[in-house]
């Protein structure tokens, strides 16, 4: 197999049209990505053909809508490399999975322990640290970055101690693109005897997720920034972990048995799954992981490798551009500053000659202020980006400097 980006393109319709005038050159994936026609159609032909509520199934359209999301559960397993699908939580999104294990997980913290945070973090992989370590007296430990925008390995080694209970790391920065030495960053952590969390939202669309061989405790991910629709995630956590955390949220499925003299709880997963859960999109995230199966995926990572130095590199050589950060491995997003344009504007003029792109701290304030910076202008690729896209990006950046 080998990759045919014009066939690949022509499975994903909102590609296909003109904004402002323009055709649309779509470089906000790290935001969120395109859904495929094999993912519209999954979630169409369920709610068609199946739509029912799942694990009450007493006809046959909840049969099948519970077949359906047991599988899309399978699928997930399976692509991660789970040991168990039992492992495999549905969520909202990363968010959601990590207030999870924050807030479940997070009971067991005691004053003075300390979670470890990479200063790379997206909002969503600090804030439930903070609201988890308020409640118990615990502290969270920022690790600082190097110049170019890499977790300081040294200054991370120096950290971790015998008050770490968990270290929180991204696999891929949506701000600057750096992909981090999971693997190395897991092993420190357990040898210090620390759990790791590790925020795979920005990962699963371009790496292939071994969970097993990244060695972490737990893995988190959103549907929407792997071509499946928004409100659909994934916390996979060690099942001895999970076994031992209590229940989050309270409702229906998430119960054995309910009486005023104590209720006891659901077995896993159902334990974190309270209330009725996103069925369609979970079936649809598995359309989506199946998409990604179907294609070929070394190819595909290479392409998007490529296209990320390319961007860089085509980004660097443009006068008045100046790259925020230089991370030694970089994967499908790039951050940019033009001289004397502030990052609102340039966005607005690029989004009138079709280009759109993200502006703004990128809900990475901390990774900003250790940049001396309130935000950037950010490209992020996705497997259906082409050179023409790149292309087209530095010709209105270039436009875009004769108009100031
Ligand atoms: N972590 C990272 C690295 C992200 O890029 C995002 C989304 N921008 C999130 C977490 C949060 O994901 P969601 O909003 O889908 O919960």
């Amino acid at each position: 197999m080998s990759l045919c980006l014009p066939t690949l393109r022509r499975q994903f319709p909102a590609l296909h049209q003109e904004v402002n005038g323009h055709p649309l050159v779509y470089l906000d994936n790290a935001a969120t990505t395109q859904k495929p026609l094999a993912v519209l159609e999954a979630m169409s032909a369920f709610y068609r053909s199946d739509n029912a509520n799942v694990h009450r199934a007493s006809h046959v359209l909840s049969t099948r809508a519970t077949a359906a999301f047991e599988a899309a559960r399978e699928t997930v397993a399976r692509f991660i490399n789970a040991w168990d699908s039992r492992e495999v939580i549905w969520t909202r999104g990363t968010t959601e999975a990590i207030n999870l294990v924050a807030q479940s997980w997070g009971q067991s913290l005691q004053a003075g322990d300390e979670i470890l945070v990479s200063t790379l973090e997206h909002h969503a992989n600090i804030v439930p640290w903070q609201l988890a370590a308020e409640r118990k007296g615990a502290k969270v430990v920022p690790i600082p970055l190097d110049a170019h925008g890499d977790i300081d390995l040294d200054a991370y080694r120096a950290l971790l101690g015998p008050r770490t209970r968990l270290v929180a790391v991204g696999h891929v920065s949506n701000a600057l693109g750096t992909v981090n030495p999971v693997a190395t960053i897991t092993s420190l952590a357990k040898a210090a005897g620390a759990l790791v969390l590790v925020d795979g939202a920005q990962a699963v669309a371009h790496l292939p997720v071994d969970v097993q061989r990244l060695g972490c405790d737990f893995y988190a991910f959103s549907g929407h920034k792997m071509y499946a629709p928004t409100g659909i995630g994934v916390l996979w956590g060690r099942r001895e972990l999970l076994e031992k955390m209590p229940p989050w949220q309270g409702g229906g499925e998430m119960i054995e048995r309910v009486s005023f003299a104590g209720t006891t709880f659901n077995r896993l997963p159902f334990k974190f799954e309270a209330g009725t859960p996103h069925i369609a999109g979970a079936v649809s995230l598995a359309a989506a992981i199946n998409f990604l199966q179907e294609q070929d995926r070394p190819a595909l990572l290479t392409h998007e490798q490529t296209l990320t130095t390319y961007l860089a590199d085509q980004l660097r050589a443009t006068p008045g551009v100046r790259l925020v950060g230089a991370p030694q491995q970089r994967l499908g997003a790039v951050s940019f500053l033009l001289d004397e344009i502030h990052p609102q504007d340039a966005g607005t003029l690029l989004d009138m000659q079709g280009v759109a792109v993200r502006v703004g701290h990128h809900c990475a304030m901390p990774l900003m202020e250790s940049f001396n910076i309130g935000g950037t202008i950010r490209a992020s690729l996705a497997c259906y980006s082409t050179h023409t896209d790149i292309d087209t990006l530095i010709g209105a950046i270039q436009k875009l400097k004769e108009f100031f």
